[in-house]
């Protein structure tokens, strides 16, 4: 039984992560979506709205969960009994910061492995904080996130 983690704000959800989802969902035979609570990061989307968006998205897959972590990610990973942690990268400025956190999380437990996915070409320029942004010009959005989500982001802008 091969279990691994997808942890992010997911603030809110794009494409970008739905099909780094939809790969993994292939290759692990357990999946979970880790909502983080970050006490330092201001979300534009409350834990709960974004673990509701995430949870409709993931109905798909009959193997993948979604939940919450407040505290740090490799505790949540050991206490799961999950080894490992995926992450997805778009390019080498992610990769940069990626291969940062994962020394850092490797110094905390050696026993998790990170393993990042490349995003799909079609993918690589979604951002959640672009596309924040562009949704409080309220720029369309449509091609960049599921409908739900796009419908979220309208509600948040009026
Ligand atoms: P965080 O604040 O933890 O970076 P994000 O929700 O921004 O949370 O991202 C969660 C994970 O999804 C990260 O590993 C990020 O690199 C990855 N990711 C975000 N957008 C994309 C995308 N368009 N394609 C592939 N991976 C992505």
């Amino acid at each position: 039984m091969m279990k691994a983690a997808f942890p992010g704000s997911f603030d809110p959800p794009t494409l970008g992560h739905v099909n780094i989802i939809q790969r993994a969902a292939g290759i692990f035979d357990e999946l979970a979506v880790v909502v983080a609570e970050n006490r330092l990061k201001k979300y534009l989307f409350s834990a709960r709205e974004r673990i509701d968006l995430v949870t409709g998205l993931v109905k798909p897959w009959k193997n993948v969960s979604v939940a919450l972590c407040k505290g740090l990610i490799v505790d949540f990973l050991k206490d799961r009994d999950i080894p490992i942690l995926l992450r997805g990268v778009r390019g080498t400025g992610d990769f940069s910061y990626e291969f940062d956190l994962s020394m850092m999380n490797r110094a905390l437990d050696p026993g998790i492995e990170t393993l990042f996915m490349t995003t799909d070409p079609d993918y690589f320029v979604l951002r959640s904080s672009a596309i924040k942004e562009l949704a409080s010009f309220h720029g369309d959005v449509s091609s960049m996130v599921p409908p739900e989500v796009a419908k979220a982001l309208k509600e948040k802008f009026g």
